[in-house]
């Protein structure tokens, strides 16, 4: 089958950038290897959404375009909790809402999304990707296209295609944790990160046996479930013994959280409603891109003549030797320009990238992986893909579309 575009990877960044690929008449395949759309929001209890807005006193949104249409849709089905603000501004979801809304989205713009469909390989000429195979149930197959969002957050596309491609950067991978939600606590009874503090502090497990002992928390809408991002390990996702191993160990830490959290008053019944499913893996490869975005670029607020969406969420550091979290703010708390040259592969013409695969330093990357960014650089991946398939590729062409589209790309938008 030969289409014109394929995406590989259905997270929030993958999902936005086959829509916005098939709404512009590109003929898209979406390849999952779980069994829905939504990546770490559905399969990994990562259930704020952070990056929408900025983080002063005035929040504005500065993600807009296809992901307003999620935050819209979820909103209906009363998935969609308020804007908040603990160090950050973010807002809570349930992650069901996402994952009909994201079908009906994909499948309302004609995508054709395949679950259950792993990347296997994939091959190149010269400097183009050519195919993807893709290993399911039924066996392996292969499938043509003339451009390629790398979506999966791992790089496996890029990687597997022999595209340029980097684990973490020099110096430092950002830490993997396990999302956990506890239900049981009723929705009256008010949970800080100060008690949770106090009661992991009070337990007296051996050392390992809980990691972080801080995070942000959130209650979620509907079941009013708690969320908290604790359990940790180090571990280097591409060994799959060692991604084994961390699994293993963060669902048992997950259940001394537990403890822990029942200490608190009010929480006396609280259980674990569900863990990750998988370990949140924060950072794994990155595409060497045309441009890396650096944080003293964040920093200085710098334009780009390739702006293609907005970042507005500061430089989140969870240390793989220390478990604590570092939270550096962008200037003025303010929004800052993400160049098109940070989702396109240096050396692999017809591939793009977003969402946590972009291409940032050590503080830069870690500003713009979250969800809200990633819907917004996943918006931009996929339109140019789009325009690249179609023979009509450039920067400008590639920014009228986002335009139109209803997308914030640079600072005079807002
Ligand atoms: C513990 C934790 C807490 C976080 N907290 C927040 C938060 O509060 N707010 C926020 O906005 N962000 C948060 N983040 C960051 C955020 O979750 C990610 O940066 C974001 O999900 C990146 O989106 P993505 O689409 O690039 O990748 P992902 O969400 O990782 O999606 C990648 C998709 O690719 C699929 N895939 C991978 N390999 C293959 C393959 N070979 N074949 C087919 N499919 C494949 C995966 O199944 C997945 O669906 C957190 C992350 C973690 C781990």
């Amino acid at each position: 089958m030969i289409y014109d575009v394929i995406v590989a990877g259905g997270g929030t960044a993958g999902s936005v950038a086959a829509i916005a690929s098939a709404r512009i008449g590109a003929k898209t395949l979406l390849i999952e290897r779980n069994h829905c759309l939504g990546g770490a929001a559905t399969m990994r209890n990562v259930l704020t959404w952070c990056g929408l807005y900025t983080l002063g006193e005035d929040r504005t949104q500065v993600v807009k375009g296809i992901a307003d249409e999620v935050l819209a849709a979820q909103r209906t089905l009363g998935g969609l909790g308020p804007v908040m603000s603990f160090r950050g501004v973010f807002v809570p979801f349930d992650p069901e809402s996402l994952k009909v809304v994201l079908d009906d989205l994909t499948l309302g713009a004609g995508v054709d999304v395949r679950y259950g469909a792993a990347v296997l390989s994939a091959s190149r000429d010269g400097n183009r990707l050519t195919d993807v195979t893709i290993a399911h149930h039924g066996g392996v197959e292969t499938f043509t296209a003339r451009a390629f969002v790398d979506c999966s957050g791992d790089g496996d596309l890029a990687a597997f295609g022999g595209a340029s491609t980097r684990y973490g950067n020099a110096d430092g991978v950002n830490l993997g944790t396990l999302g956990c939600r506890f239900g049981g606590i009723p929705a009256d009874v008010l949970v800080t990160v100060d008690q949770i503090i106090d009661a992991i502090a009070a337990e007296s497990f051996p050392e390992g046996a809980m990691t972080k002992d801080r995070s942000v928390i959130a209650r979620l809408p509907t079941s009013a479930d708690l969320v908290v991002y604790l359990a940790s390990h180090d571990y280097d996702p591409r060994d799959s013994g060692a991604l084994s191993r961390a699994e293993s160990n963060v669902r048992k830490q997950a259940w001394n959280y537990l403890k822990a959290i029942r200490s608190i008053p009010g929480c006396e019944k609280a259980y674990l409603a569900s863990t990750g499913p998988e370990i949140g893996t924060r950072e794994s490869r990155h595409l060497n891109c045309r441009h890396r975005l650096t944080w003293p670029e964040i920093m200085a607020r710098t334009s780009y003549k390739d702006t293609i969406a907005l970042g507005a969420w500061g430089a989140e550091w969870h240390d793989r030797a220390t478990y604590r979290s570092a939270f550096d703010y962008p200037a003025d708390k303010g929004s800052y320009e993400i160049p098109l040259g940070c989702l396109h592969s240096r050396d692999t013409e017809n591939l793009f990238c977003a969402g946590r695969l972009a291409d940032g330093d050590r503080k830069g990357g870690a500003a713009i992986r979250v969800m809200g960014t990633a819907m917004g650089t996943g918006h931009a991946a996929g339109t140019a893909a789009a325009l690249m398939a179609d023979d009509s590729f450039s920067v400008a062409a590639v920014q009228s579309t986002l335009r139109s589209a209803g997308a914030l790309i640079s600072q005079n938008d807002l």
